[in-house]
């Protein structure tokens, strides 16, 4: 069975970023893992508390298991958001890859101190820790209003290198203006503050609220973080698209009603793996350096020339 350190570690050096989609039921679960799969893209599966009490962690984990033994790609589960000590480790219990605490609503000592008890444990049976310094604010709904952020409550670099050397976590979750949710205006991130984090630690980074943030700051950001959450944008397609089935048709099945559910997801799904990925941004840096470095070399023979 393969780690999911070794699948993040990959990644990293592909360039990729890891999409980290958010599973509310079989349906979902099914359309993430065949999108990757046909992408022959590893994909994160997770749940939030919420999601957790309705689906169920026993079934969550049964049914990943059941979907991921005939995909041909890594699929990696973890506990999005786990609110305590104790519900992150009935996770570890239960078999999660990874698990997120997210601490941040605690003072910062009792973060760190749960932090630090989660690392041991988790460590112990290969499971992966996400820690969260700064609240994500926002939450995985439509917002027709709230865009705006003051930058007050952004990660700080020099506080994000010492709460990961302080706890020992795998992944930081930042918060460089991804609230969670969508709003009218796409949010834009600061760019220069991630790459100031990234600087600043060598622990992965995870950046959540994947849906409402505009698309290009998406691509840029891929470059410096390793995981990118995504909730809202799959419950939007898989709400409209079922409404849409609903009002057109008259049949009963579920297996008549579900198809067009999953495949408007599996586009959305689709679409944020092709942007979670730093490779095309990489390989454009390398042109435009090899083309200086060409017009330097015609500067400098021109300037032999003349010299002759
Ligand atoms: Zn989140």
């Amino acid at each position: 069975m393969i780690k999911a350190i070794e699948v993040l570690e990959k990644a990293r050096e592909e360039k990729i970023s890891l999409g980290a989609f958010n599973v509310g039921n079989l349906a979902i679960a099914k359309a993430v893992i065949e999108e990757a799969q046909e992408r022959n893209t590893p994909v994160i599966v997770q749940m939030s508390p919420n999601e957790t009490e309705y689906f169920g962690m026993d079934n969550f984990l049964d049914v990943v298991s059941n979907l991921r033994q005939k995909a041909d790609v890594p699929i990696i589960t973890n506990l999005d958001h786990g609110a305590d000590l104790i519900s992150c480790q009935k996770a570890i219990e239960a078999g999660f890859d990874m698990v997120h605490f997210d601490g941040s609503s605690l003072p910062y000592e009792e973060n760190v101190k749960i932090a630090k008890i989660l690392v041991e444990e988790a460590h112990s049976k290969d499971v992966l820790v996400e820690g969260e310094l700064d609240k994500i604010l926002g939450s995985s709904e439509v917002h027709d209003q709230g865009g705006e952020i003051t930058q007050d409550f952004y990660t700080d670099p020099r506080m994000a290198s010492e709460f990961v050397s302080a706890t020992g976590i795998d992944t930081l979750a930042v918060f460089v203006g991804n609230k969670h949710g969508t709003y009218p205006d796409p949010l834009r991130i600061d760019l220069l503050r991630l790459e100031e984090i990234r600087k600043s630690t060598s622990c992965f980074l995870c950046l959540h609220g994947g849906s409402g943030v505009e698309a290009q700051d998406i691509k840029k950001a891929s470059c410096f973080v390793n995981k990118i959450n995504v909730n809202t944008e799959l419950r939007i397609a898989y709400k409209e698209t079922l409404e849409n089935v609903l009002r057109g048709t008259d049949d009963l099945a579920i297996y008549k009603i579900m198809p067009p559910v999953i495949a408007a997801v599996k586009r959305v799904v689709g679409e944020k793996i092709d942007l979670f990925s730093c490779q095309e941004l990489k390989a454009q840096e390398k042109v435009q350096e090899e083309t200086q470095e060409e017009f330097q070399n015609i500067g400098k023979n021109l300037g032999e020339d003349y010299e002759i």
